[in-house]
């Protein structure tokens, strides 16, 4: 048992990238939950498909 492959069911995306990316409303961290990504200020949620966050704001 190598232990390597048991993060798929854990995170939508790495924590790397997780690092990288702000709410693009107001630069605030965001959190995973469940398959989305969610703004610790505001709220909004982000999906995330296949690996890659959906940053588009609804107008
Ligand atoms: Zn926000």
């Amino acid at each position: 048992m190598s232990g390597e492959n048991d993060r798929e069911s854990e995170s939508v995306v790495s924590d790397e990238l997780l690092k990288l990316l702000v709410c693009p409303v107001d630069h605030a961290d965001l959190r995973v939950e469940s398959s989305d990504l969610v703004c610790t200020r505001c709220g909004r949620r982000f999906p995330v498909e296949d690996g890659i966050p959906n940053m588009l704001i609804d107008a």
